[in-house]
């Protein structure tokens, strides 16, 4: 019952000319419901490549993306979209919260756009920010917060739509290493609290060990650790 596939999955930049580099080679990539994985590889390997096919922003030149057993290849922009909303969380290196907005805000405008009535989408808000520690801070700016408050609130905006994938580049990678160390923490927390599945990117193997299992990008595949 997997969450995602991704089935030889080939994608080229600058085809036939002459800076012309062949990213992923025929990539499969299996993550079954519930299983964290980490992605590691050198920098250049193509993990922001597979994460924006993964993530459905970007489309590979040959081979399928499989999201909860429906083929998202020859899918309109549209679907693609819906499916973005729906089913898959981001989480980047920096927080890219609105900083107008407070907290709790960032975490239902999402919510809002997908439809959700603002009472619930505030609560959900509520209830995610508690769960990161972070109840005290709903009412402020992201200026207001430090480092490792932003990257909460970033991954309670993830995970507003109650999405079935999340998807993140080195969620942690801008944070000095105690505060990704304990930060990291409470991601994982989040992630398995809701059973999600996620994919996620680190040049931090101390981290990576702590996921259910390790890939490594090399050569354009994907090859086990
Ligand atoms: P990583 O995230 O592992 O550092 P990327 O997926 O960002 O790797 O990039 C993989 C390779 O593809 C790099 O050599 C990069 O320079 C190249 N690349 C990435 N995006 C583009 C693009 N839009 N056009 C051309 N080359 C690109
Ligand atoms: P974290 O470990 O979550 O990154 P820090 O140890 O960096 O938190 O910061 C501890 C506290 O200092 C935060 O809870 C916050 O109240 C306060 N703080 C840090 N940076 C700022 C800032 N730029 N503006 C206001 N308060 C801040």
């Amino acid at each position: 019952n997997p969450v995602l596939q991704l089935n030889a999955i080939v994608k080229t930049y600058n085809k036939g000319q002459p800076g012309q580099i062949e990213v992923l080679r025929g990539l499969d990539l299996r993550l079954d419901r519930g299983e964290v994985v980490a992605l590691v590889a050198p920098s250049g390997a193509g993990k922001s490549t597979l994460l924006h096919i993964a993530g459905l922003l970007d489309t590979p030149d040959a081979g399928q993306v499989v999201l909860n057993g429906r083929d998202m290849t020859g899918l309109g922009d549209r679907a693609r979209t819906a499916a973005r909303r729906n089913e898959l969380g981001f989480v980047y290196q920096f927080h890219h919260l609105l900083p107008e907005f407070t907290a709790a805000e960032n975490i239902v405008l999402p919510q809002l756009a997908n439809a959700v009535p603002a009472p619930r989408a505030q609560a959900r808000a509520a209830a995610l920010l508690d769960r990161v520690g972070l109840a005290p801070r709903a009412d402020h700016r992201p200026a207001e917060m430090s480092g490792g408050e932003q990257q909460r609130v970033a991954f309670c905006r993830a995970l507003a739509n109650e999405p079935s994938l999340l998807l993140a580049d080195e969620p942690t990678g801008n944070l000095d290493p105690a505060t990704s160390d304990r930060v990291f923490g409470v991601l994982m927390a989040l992630v398995r609290d809701t059973g999600m599945s996620a994919l996620i990117a680190t040049h931090n193997l101390e981290l990576a060990g702590r996921m259910d299992r390790v890939v490594r990008l090399d050569a354009g595949r994907v090859v086990t650790a």
